[in-house]
């Protein structure tokens, strides 16, 4: 009963006074974060009165409702500013670019004017203003919340399931360093950020080579922390139990293995903890990016790495009774959207397979059930599209392909990219290459002109509708 006044009196505030809403963006890097606001923020800029046939999905923007869309300054003055200008100025340019992709935060701000259509304001022809807060956050962020719920020792343990050959061979330089290391004596600084530079390029490479499921996430984007000694240690995953037994009696605090615990306990307490409950605690509305289709291009380990990833990702939005995060912090996401990305990679026929590989991606095992009281959907979208759909005749039959810039030799070329799998594929799927594609470049943008996009209607119609 009070839950449904509250609610109400909520409703009424919302209607009466001007409303923010909070929308978060992420993904996996080189998923498409940057790419994706800047166009998400360019489509929204160019609605008008006039016409709006860049958005025909999106209601709030064919039915007149939205009057005009500003970018304004941003309320947290000490988080970096989203830099949509240079953006835009990169695809401008000739030749074009794609923009530069996401490193940390960022956050921009946008003011909706609009129409009131629902409740007694309506008849008042009321305006109101929607106020949209973006943050751009990298995923690899999110792959280290188990990291609040283990200690040093479990956490290294953790990492020890993870010795596929790919990463074993990554591994050796760094492991060779540390396992010289006499963890008991007493700790040199510049030692320690040696090997832990060491660590941060097994990270690195393991991404380079499409493994996206890395620990700690801040190694690889360390925003403003770059150098710090919170970044500076790496797990001892190669230590018996019996060697752990021995070092926790006996090493001091100044040993390494004294620092190395201090050290990972800060990350944890200070780093990612502080992430939670500063950023993470206050989105109302997250976006979720992935590109399914480079892994598919890739190998069949490269799409499983990429699933452990996600999982690890997704399980940031299981808000289940006893889970980690509703027991330290209160989330409050009431909607939540999948997206796999860059579908300008792929023919209109393939779409519908893309989406639902993305949501076998997340249902996977039954996940699904446990996003518990949020509004979900899945979609595939290209946040600025680089190629153009034609028609080809072969042996006279007609078939859809692709046309664009390639980027690896910047010829303009005709090409079949494959079939997209609708269930998650198994390996000999990468063994018969029914699925290959090339990387294109953006088209120039003229002055005043609207980002190419397929589909950001559909997901700003989930994202803002119910909010105009
Ligand atoms: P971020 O690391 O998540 O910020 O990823 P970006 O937005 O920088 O995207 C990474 C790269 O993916 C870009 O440099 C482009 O090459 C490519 N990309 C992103 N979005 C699209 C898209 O809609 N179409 C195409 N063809 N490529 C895209």
């Amino acid at each position: 009963m009070f839950n449904t006044i509250q609610k109400e009196i909520h409703q009424i505030f919302d209607r009466t006074f001007d409303r923010s809403l909070r929308l978060a963006v992420t993904g996996l890097s080189r998923s498409g974060k940057t790419a994706f606001i800047t166009s998400l923020i360019n489509q929204l800029l160019h609605i008008n009165q006039a016409d709006n046939s860049h958005l025909p999905l999106f209601e709030s923007a064919r039915n007149g409702t939205i009057l005009g869309v500003k970018r304004i300054p941003q309320l947290d003055l000490s988080v970096p500013r989203f830099d949509y200008e240079r953006n835009l100025a990169e695809l401008e340019q000739n030749p074009p670019h794609f923009p530069q992709s996401t490193r940390g935060v960022s956050e921009t701000r946008l003011a909706i004017r609009y129409h009131r259509r629902q409740g007694i304001f309506s008849y008042l022809k009321e305006k109101g203003t929607l106020y949209l807060d973006i943050f751009d956050y990298p995923g690899e962020w999110l792959l280290d919340l188990p990291l609040l719920d283990l200690d040093y020792r479990q956490w290294s343990q953790f990492l020890q399931q993870f010795t596929t050959p790919t990463r074993q061979q990554l591994n050796q330089a760094w492991q060779t360093k540390a396992r010289k290391l006499n963890l008991s004596a007493p700790a040199n600084e510049e030692t320690l950020a040696a090997i832990a530079e060491s660590y941060t390029d097994y990270l690195l490479a393991c991404k380079q080579q499409g493994l996206h499921f890395i620990q700690p996430g801040r190694f690889v984007l360390p925003g403003e922390l770059e150098g710090a000694p919170a970044l500076q240690f790496f797990p001892l995953d190669y230590l018996t139990a019996s060697e752990w037994e021995s070092l926790e009696k006996n090493a001091g605090s100044a040993s390494y293995f004294g620092v190395l615990k201090k050290r990972y306990d800060y990350y944890r307490k200070h780093v990612v903890k502080r992430f939670y409950e500063d950023y993470f605690a206050h989105f109302d509305r997250q976006v979720i990016l992935a590109d399914c289709l480079t892994p598919l291009n890739h190998s069949h380990a490269a799409f499983e790495d990429m699933q452990l990833a996600l999982h690890q990702l997704f399980k940031n939005f299981h808000y289940g009774k006893r889970n980690l995060l509703s027991r330290l912090f209160a989330p409050r996401i009431d909607k939540l959207m999948f997206i796999a990305t860059k579908a300008d990679h792929i023919t209109s026929d393939q779409v519908p397979n893309l989406i639902s590989l993305m949501r076998q991606l997340v249902q996977e095992g039954g996940r699904h059930a446990e996003f518990e009281g949020i509004d979900i959907a899945y979609s595939a979208i290209s946040a600025i599209r680089a190629t153009t759909q034609v028609n080809v005749i072969e042996n006279g039959k007609t078939f859809k392909a692709l046309q664009g810039v390639r980027s690896q030799d910047l010829q303009t070329v005709t090409l079949y990219p494959g079939s997209v799998p609708s269930k998650l594929p198994k390996a000999d799927f990468w063994r018969n290459r029914r699925f290959e594609f090339d990387a294109f470049e953006p088209r120039q943008l003229e002055k005043g002109e609207s980002i190419p996009h397929l589909r950001m209607d559909s997901v700003l119609q989930f994202l803002l509708h119910d909010k105009l």
